[in-house]
């Protein structure tokens, strides 16, 4: 038996597993039984953005599978390397609205903290996969500067906590910065975009759900589910308990060729989200990050697929197509 002093001296589990997430191409192939073709490409391309993915989430990929939706999204390959016109390193001109402290300023009354740049998976089509973190990164001692930036502006109504992935920080750390922004009294609303519940759902343990029923606004949590393999029970019991404690849940995903490009597909993402107790939110336009052009649906497939939505789903099971351009006030509508 082990003693319980040494018991409560262990880190939490999804700390555990956050630290042995898959990093090594080959290591990931082989969970898969997928052949050696695919390794010196994928390790090229890990070069440019480091594979990392959390063992529960590959453990919902089809074994043998080379187009698994899931695998898609986390798997290196030679495409990254083609430079196409237009994908740029800043796709959606965060350096042009980052203030100190890491704070995002682009829409009236919302105030985005860049809280951290870990994220749990790195997904290859992510549109901050070149952001310089190291020199925005509100966790190194500025969320103290992120937190003056927000009480000096009185229009800021809501602060969003995103990243990288907020939830990879200790339960310590948030906590400390709810209890500091709870003294702002003009912030109405927290919210926080995080992909943790769905690939690392262990995050959702006793201490998150501890720390969120102790913050003194109503939370609106954004997760980030592209796919309806990506909801298993483990998943859906998290996100259970998360609206159990009264958090709002909503959901976003990237519009992604080969992994979510159909109208059939959507929908079943709906359906998984909301019998876990998730609305569809939005369904963003990828956004041109260099390295991701393979992954670009064009707008006309994008709006027939949005057509096909609505003849299946009732309205709240249908997500916003929206796109995000650099100086526009807020995201635009697509379809
Ligand atoms: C996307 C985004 C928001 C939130 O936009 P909503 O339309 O309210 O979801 C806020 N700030 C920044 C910088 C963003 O990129
Ligand atoms: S979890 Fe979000 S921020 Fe992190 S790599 Fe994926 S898309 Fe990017």
């Amino acid at each position: 038996m082990i003693p319980e002093s040494s018991l409560l001296r262990q880190a939490p589990t999804w700390q555990a597993e956050l630290a042995l997430a898959i990093t090594d191409p080959a290591e990931l192939l082989a969970a898969l039984d997928l052949g050696e073709e695919w390794l010196s490409a994928a390790r090229a391309a890990a070069r440019l953005f480091p594979l990392r993915v959390p063992r529960s989430y590959v453990a919902r990929m089809r074994r043998g599978d080379p187009h698994d939706p899931l695998l898609r999204q986390v798997l290196p390959l030679d495409l990254e390397f083609e430079s196409v016109e237009s994908y740029t390193a800043d796709p959606v001109g965060d350096r042009a609205a980052l203030y100190p402290g890491g704070v995002l300023r682009k829409y009236r009354g919302r105030a985005l903290l860049i809280a951290t740049g870990a994220c749990a998976v790195h997904c290859r089509y992510c549109f901050r996969r070149h952001f310089p973190y190291g020199e925005a990164n509100a966790s190194v001692d500025s969320f103290a500067q992120a937190l003056a930036h927000i009480a000096a502006d009185a229009t800021i109504r809501e602060v969003i906590l995103s990243g990288g992935d907020p939830l990879t920080l200790s339960d310590r750390r948030l906590r400390a910065f709810t209890d500091a922004l709870a003294r702002i009294a003009h912030v109405r609303r927290l919210r926080i975009h995080t992909r943790l519940p769905i690939v690392l759902p262990a995050r959702v343990d006793a201490g998150l759900l501890a720390w969120l029923a102790s913050v003194r606004r109503p939370v609106v949590m954004v997760v980030h589910a592209n796919h309806a393999n990506e909801i298993d029970f483990v998943v859906e019991r998290a996100l259970r308990e998360l609206r159990g404690i009264g958090i709002t849940l909503l959901n976003q995903s990237v519009l992604l060729r080969g992994v979510n490009d159909s109208g059939r597909s959507l929908a079943d993402l709906s359906e998984a989200l909301f019998a876990a107790g998730v609305l569809p939110y939005y369904l963003h336009l990828l956004d041109r990050v260099q390295g991701a052009a393979h992954f670009e649906v064009s707008m006309a497939r994008a709006r027939a697929i949005m057509a096909r939505l609505r003849e299946r789903l009732p309205g709240y099971l249908v997500p916003r197509l929206v796109r995000e351009r650099p100086g526009d006030l807020a995201k635009q509508p697509c379809a």
